[in-house]
């Protein structure tokens, strides 16, 4: 038996390319839309041998843009690349294209460092709006990579990818410009965590739903007028939230707890709060709430929603009648907080991977604990603290804030049977 020769070495696999330092083409062609442009275009191409680096296409009202960054035509033939130009415009002559080929070397330049994503939505979104806000970006050294659409209703919302700034600084910037332009405006770190699973914690009154829930039993107790009164300044900032709960509840003493049962139903939901809590549901958040009302009623919120965490307070019940009294822990501002940590620690998601919605004073920790604070709706003390704030009264346009689309929440809803909810 003859002995087998030595294996040979395997060759070293070549380094991946850069193109950095090449001559590369730009061939852009612009026009209207059709099926098999995009084919066209690289099987023309391709029959010169070149390689892609890069494709960009969208589609603006029906016109099509696509560029295409190529290596030059392979073998290196003296008149490739003039025949590659002339057979380019040929075929774009004959779809009715315009095309522009622009001869350069390498790629972009590589992304700077400090990367962002700034969402704007507006109501309406006006060209002014837009030129201040990219103004403040250039200003402050900021480059923008990328722009594009992702909703038009309920609210014209873009996304920019902007680099060479850090996160915080471009926030601190943008952000008394998109209140001075009447946009709302969410700027958050660009990276893998984006994508992660994560916690969304929300208030309940008016936030999720549009009713204060103590102010529907204070209207079956007949005081409705003065646990409103109450309400506004707790929510103003201008009263301790767990002494104004305390004397709010107190006027309940008496009332018969068989009313639990009509405020359930009387429970108006947000617009587009279904529409929220659904898509966060099937991209795999974990979705919370936490109340300054009743588990009286969010327990049944839990319920209708399947949600996954929830804390608020308890009205006491002796003989079938509230007591006036609430018992346990008091879910109070500081409270909020605390259990925004406790849902993220039980849901195993970081901190930074959070995000807290709500409108009131008594929400103002919570948002600021959390990764994303938004303020919903808010009273302006809670607008001018938060970072992020939505003056929209839709609950999904969150969604854009993440960097969901309107046509993924759409085709989603389009899957299961199910239609946004306003
Ligand atoms: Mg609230």
């Amino acid at each position: 038996m003859n002995a087998l020769p030595p294996a040979a070495e395997p060759a070293p696999a070549p380094l991946p390319r850069t193109f950095d330092d090449e001559r590369t083409l730009l061939v852009k062609v612009f026009g209207k839309d059709r099926p098999g442009i995009t084919t066209g275009l690289f099987a023309t191409l391709g029959d010169f041998g070149v390689e892609v680096i890069d494709i960009e296409q969208m589609v603006t009202r029906g016109r099509i843009t696509l560029c295409a960054l190529v290596t030059p035509p392979a073998g290196g033939a003296p008149d490739a690349e003039g025949a590659l130009r002339s057979t380019v415009h040929r075929w774009a002559e004959e779809q009715r294209l315009q095309a522009e080929i622009i001869s350069g070397t390498g790629d972009n330049r590589p992304r700077r460092e400090g990367r962002s994503h700034v969402t704007v939505l507006g109501h309406p979104l006006t060209a002014t709006a837009v030129s201040a806000l990219t103004a403040r970006i250039t200003e402050a050294d900021g480059n923008i990579d990328r722009v594009f659409r992702l909703a038009k209703y309920p609210v014209v919302a873009v996304e920019m990818t902007v680099s060479g700034i850090a996160t915080e600084r471009l926030r601190s910037e943008l952000v008394a410009e998109a209140t001075a332009q009447r946009v709302d405006i969410a700027v958050v770190e660009a990276g893998l965590h984006r994508r992660a699973k994560r916690l969304v914690v929300m208030d309940v009154d008016s936030t999720l739903i549009q009713d204060e829930v103590i102010e529907l039993f204070a209207a079956h107790a007949g005081c409705e007028e003065k646990v409103a009164e109450v309400t506004a300044a707790a929510m103003a900032g201008e009263l301790d939230f767990a002494e104004s709960l305390r004397a709010r509840v107190a006027l309940l003493a008496g009332l018969d707890a068989a009313v639990t049962e009509k405020v359930r139903a009387e429970v108006r939901f947000t617009p587009g709060a279904r529409t929220l809590i659904r898509t966060l549901q099937r991209l795999g958040f974990q979705v919370a709430i936490v109340s300054g009302g009743f588990t009286q009623v969010t327990d049944h919120l839990v319920e209708q929603l399947g949600l996954d965490f929830a804390a608020a307070n308890t009205l006491e019940v002796v003989d079938g009648k509230f007591t006036g009294r609430v018992t346990g822990e008091i879910v109070d501002r500081a409270g909020k907080a605390r259990w925004l940590r406790r849902f993220a620690e039980q849901a195993k998601v970081p901190l930074e991977q959070t995000v807290a919605i709500g409108d009131g004073a008594n929400d103002l920790d919570m948002l600021n604990a959390a990764g994303l604070g938004v303020a919903f709706n808010a009273k302006p003390v809670v607008r001018e603290a938060a970072d992020t704030a939505v003056n929209v009264p839709f609950l999904d346009t969150v969604l854009y804030l993440l960097g969901i689309t309107r046509e993924e929440v759409e085709a989603a809803d389009a899957v299961d049977g199910d239609r946004p909810d306003h």
